[in-house]
């Protein structure tokens, strides 16, 4: 074992430039240039007779030994009227410049002219610049090779992505921690494409396309090759950035490259990392020149995913830490319709993915993965696999046999500070209240009838949710909702706010958005549902006027007299407080469980349903205020 080992996987078999320009490859060219050159000139010589000097040419001509002439652009042919003593009639001269030969024929002198042997000026002119050229592209195709790509232009439209075997891979599950959620919903999935005929047995088919969701550094494109490694089947990859590299035009024919391989390899997995760069919503941000070529690329997927049956045994796999920017037909039934969440991890999944690190490093006794998980809240699987490293860097320089408590604690101090730069870290006391307001809004909900079930509790700072979060699924979709159940609804809201001041004595601006939404239900229950008796049934406001809707429905607004207003103002105020003191009195009937299990929370870091299950149980079990 060596201590500072890189925690990184097995890096990407580079793949094979297409064509090697090889030095021996370029003399052979050479020569056969020049070779051409010497045969060409060959041949000339060997049609042409031998050029007479002009002057003796001139002298046919004027005792009219000629009977026809011919003039080329070098060389002047005459026939003869009669044949030379060797039997030829033909006689060829080169051209002198008409002038310097009226002045020369006035001399008795002998004259012609010559053509300069041009070989070597023709090799210089154009051979070389041709070989020159030669040699950039081959330098620019052995580049690009290097960068990992299929050789530059000669494979334009290959998809890049890399293909990597059943050998390539030895990522499994084990490998990736703190993610069990995400992992049990691959499981399905990897059963399927080890098994994708008895799948079909009863009709039913696979999700075509998986989209796991998640910050920077949890663990996505680890997950996607575990489960290539799981199922054992090929794995190819391509980033979203890679189809918009290059040319225009490229990257549909990527995509539709990458699909074309992959269906011939099923089953397989198709992963594509950032899918975000590719699937931003279209018409969405600048007009700018890429936009075109992505809006196609993506159109292009959107076929291909449309195109091809589930059972065929290919599973679309896709990762990206902002959702909410993607073309929402991405998300559309039939493409990448089941979203998996990839989230930081809590404390015990932080151990977990320590105790697969601190297997690559040399431990000393001292070391306990739970304590190292303690010092590190907010930390992602890419920064424990970095704390790892840096703590093992630091055993090193000290001169150390084995890695020491004492480096873990000095990492994650300089770690803490670089993230403190751009992301915040939560102190104990904000830790704390944000705890107990968590647990105030799922005990109200446990509580109250007819609200959603609460699913997750989690505190994990920087994590999916701004600072903490409480998860309820709707069990059901609604399209109606009775006047108790918005008042339920409410009382969940101001829950947090409640727990905050009976346990801390003070309330905080954590509660903001939960303002602002139970200030929007209340209003709606006043103004659009006419539930409240002091109003009375009449609506005071309609929904807004949308961009193309008739002028005429903006005057059908109703004007509003001060009075009806303040009245509006004084009942929506009425049902915020009753929901406020229905929530506190909720809380404070089970004060002793809304304090055990803020300090569960604060310790975990996240609570599970199975988790939250006893309280739930007591939390019915006590009176309900009315
Ligand atoms: P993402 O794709 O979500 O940004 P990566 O999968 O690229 O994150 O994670 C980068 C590296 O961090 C991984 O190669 C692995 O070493 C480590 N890592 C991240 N998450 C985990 C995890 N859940 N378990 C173990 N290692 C992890
Ligand atoms: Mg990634
Ligand atoms: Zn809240």
């Amino acid at each position: 074992m060596t201590p500072n080992k890189t925690p990184v996987p097995p890096p990407a078999t580079p793949p094979k430039p297409p064509l090697e320009w090889k030095p021996a490859n370029l003399w052979l060219l050479l020569f056969a240039l020049v070779a051409l050159f010497w045969l060409r000139d060959l041949w000339v010589a060997s049609t042409q007779v031998q050029p007479i000097p002009y002057s003796e040419f001139l002298q046919h001509l004027k005792t009219g030994q000629l009977e026809s002439v011919t003039v080329g652009s070098q060389f002047i042919e005459g026939k003869l009227k009669t044949a030379q003593a060797d039997g030829r009639t033909r006689v060829v001269t080169t051209r002198v410049a008409p002038e310097l030969a009226r002045e020369l024929a006035g001399y008795d002198v002998r004259f012609e002219g010559v053509v300069e042997n041009t070989l070597l000026r023709d090799l210089l002119s154009w051979v070389v610049p041709a070989l020159l050229l030669l040699a950039v592209w081959s330098f620019m195709a052995r580049r690009m090779a290097a960068q990992g790509g299929l050789g530059g232009m000669l494979s334009v439209g290959k998809s890049r992505a890399r293909l990597h075997s059943e050998t390539d891979i030895k990522v499994s599950f084990d490998d990736v921690a703190g993610v069990d959620e995400a992992k049990a919903e691959l499981r399905e999935s990897v059963d399927f494409l080890k098994n994708p005929k008895s799948y079909g047995r009863l009709g039913a088919h696979m999700p075509k396309g998986i989209l796991l969701v998640g910050p920077p550094g949890t663990g996505k494109t680890l997950l996607a090759r575990a489960m290539a490694g799981e199922a054992g089947v090929p794995f190819f990859s391509i980033t979203g950035s890679e189809f918009v590299e290059m040319f225009v035009g490229v990257g549909a024919a990527r995509v539709r490259d990458l699909f074309e391989q992959a269906r011939a390899s099923a089953p397989c997995i198709i992963f594509i990392d950032e899918l975000d760069a590719l699937g931003r919503a279209r018409g969405a941000g600048p007009m700018t020149g890429g936009h075109d070529e992505k809006e196609q690329t993506l159109n292009q997927l959107l076929a291909e995913m449309d195109g091809f049956d589930a059972s065929t045994g290919v599973v679309i796999l896709a990762a990206t830490n902002r959702p909410e920017i993607l073309d929402p037909a991405l998300l559309r039934a039939g493409r990448f319709d089941r979203q998996v969440l990839v989230d930081r991890p809590d404390r015990k999944g932080r151990a977990d993915v320590l105790r697969v690190h601190l297997k690559k490093v040399t431990l000393g006794t001292d070391i306990d993965p739970d304590a190292v998980a303690a010092l590190t809240p907010g930390f992602a699987g890419a920064d424990l696999a970095n704390l790892v490293n840096e703590a093992a860097l630091l055993a090193t320089r000290r001169g150390a046999d084995a890695v020491a408590m004492a480096d873990f604690t000095a990492a994650v101090e300089r770690i803490v500070a670089g993230l403190e730069h751009h992301q915040r870290v939560l102190g104990e006391h904000e830790r704390r209240t944000v705890a107990v307001h968590e647990i105030g809004h799922a005990l109200v909900a446990m509580t109250l009838p007819g609200t959603d079930p609460v699913h997750k509790i989690s505190i994990i700072p920087r994590g999916v949710g701004a600072l903490g979060y409480t998860l309820q699924r709707p069990s059901e979709d609604r399209y109606l909702a009775r006047r108790s159940e918005l008042r339920n609804r409410l009382a969940v809201l101001l829950g947090g706010r409640a727990a905050e001041l009976l346990v801390i004595g003070e309330v905080s601006t954590g509660a903001a958005d939960d303002l602002v939404k139970a200030s929007d239900i209340a209003h709606d229950m006043v103004t659009r549902y006419g539930m409240s008796p002091e109003v009375g049934q009449v609506v005071y406001e309609r929904q807004q006027p949308r961009f193309l809707d008739l002028p005429d429905a903006m005057t059908l607004e109703r004007g509003l007299s001060d009075d009806t207003a303040q009245r509006i103002d004084a009942a929506i105020r009425a049902l915020v407080d009753e929901a406020f003191d229905r929530a506190t009195a909720i809380l404070g009937e089970r004060r002793a469980l809304l304090d055990e299990y803020a300090q569960k929370l604060l310790a975990q870091e996240s609570l599970s349903e199975a988790d939250l299950q006893p309280m739930a149980d007591l939390a019915r079990k006590g009176p309900v205020p009315d």
